[in-house]
Order: structure tokens, then sequence, then C-alpha cells
């Protein structure tokens, strides 16, 4: 039985809220922190040395916060197989068979996005005078790229679904990563500088979660 089982007796005593609210222990991660999926899941991340106590007055504090990101979840569609699927970034429409695979697909998606971000990534590299060292695409469900402070890029199979411009901004701002590794005044003014419109961009990335086939990302699906 993992700590996180253990964790929800204690933590979530609400019965409705003890199947779809988990908390999961990472070593990785440095603070504690919360995700609202579109499925109305729920996750607390807590590091390894934050004792129970702790993430609970943390669950607390953020309750009504997590509350209003359950409202504003919209019901997912899980049906699968679709009938096509819609890329927004390349406007291409797939037809789908019905005996089509959800493994089959996602493995389609990468590839794709694989061909289609990779030659991008490197025009805007060399437009913005940066080396990256690899690109990895992967099917994510809460982020859209990231940037290793070894200079691997990866990014998310899910971004097939958005906008061009989206996916520009989303690759210039993983770029400069590689001269900043914050969210600090320096990185945003560099990203500026190469995106006069991330502000609109970034607020149309955060929410395009809503473009991206409830199939692909619900917490359900393999
Ligand atoms: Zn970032």
């Amino acid at each position: 039985m993992s700590s996180a089982a253990l964790l929800q007796l204690p933590l979530f005593a609400d019965p409705d809220v003890a199947g779809q609210w988990r908390v999961r222990r990472s070593a990785r991660a440095r603070r504690l922190a919360v995700r609202v999926f579109r499925d109305g899941g729920v996750e607390i991340v807590a590091p390894l040395r934050v004792a129970p106590p702790q993430i609970g007055d943390f669950i607390a504090r953020h309750r009504p916060w997590i509350e209003r990101q359950l409202k504003r979840t919209v019901p997912v569609d899980l049906s699968f197989p679709p009938a096509s699927l819609a890329l927004r970034a390349t406007a291409e429409i797939w037809p789908c068979d019905p005996t089509v695979s959800r493994v089959q697909l996602v493995a389609r998606l990468k590839v794709r996005a694989q061909e289609l971000f990779e030659p991008q990534l490197q025009q805007l590299a060399q437009l913005m005078g940066v080396d990256f060292r690899s690109l990895q695409i992967r099917l994510q469900r809460s982020r859209w790229g990231s940037c290793s402070t070894r200079g691997t890029i990866s990014l998310n199979c899910c971004l097939l679904f958005q906008r061009p411009e989206v996916v520009r901004y989303l690759l210039v701002h993983e770029l400069t990563h590689l001269r900043h590794m914050n969210h600090g005044a320096r990185f945003w003014a560099q990203v500026e500088r190469f995106e006069p419109q991330w502000r609109v961009l970034d607020r149309e990335l955060s929410r395009g979660w809503s473009q991206v086939p409830g199939w692909l990302t619900a917490r359900s699906a393999p």
C-alpha cells in the first residue's frame, strides 16, 4: 500500500472527496502543490519531508480555490474512438478507423508532433541564438512543455490541438529557459523579444486543455 493511500483516510474524511482527491508523495517536488484535472480529480503533490498535518493545513487553505476550479471543469467527453481528430496546429483532419486503439493513436500523434515540432524548434533556436540538446515528445495531462538544465526540451503531443501561434509561443518559452531557468523579469523580457503577444498566447494555452480530446488526457485513460 502506498503512502498516498494511507494518507487518504485522515486527510479526506469526507467520503465524496476520498475517491477523487489524492495525495502523491514526490521525491522531486520542492513544495506542496495542487492540481485540478479536467475529469474532476484533485491531486496534491507533497515533498517527502512534509508531514501529514502540514498537508492537511495546505488542503484546508486551498480548498476554496480547489472548489472554484472544480466548478469550472466541464464534463469531459471520453468516448473512444472518435470519428476523426482535428489537429489545429497543422489544420489536418485525421479520420479514425473504428478499430484503432488508444495506444496506436497516441503513437501516431507523438510521431506527428516530433516531425512537426523538431524543425520549428531548430529554426526558432537559430533565430534566438540558443542551442538545445534534444527534443522529447510526451503525452502529459498537466503541462505543455519543459526544459531541463541539460538542454532537453520536452513537448506535449497535445500541442497538436492548439493553434500554430500558440505552439510557436510555447517553443519560444521553452527555448528561453535555456538562458533563464525561471520565470523572472529577465525571462519574460527575453520571451517578449521573440513573441510580443506572449501574454494573450499564454492565457490561451492555459485554457488550451479544452481543445484536447477528453480520451487523451483523462486520468482513467492509459
Ligand atoms: Zn516556463
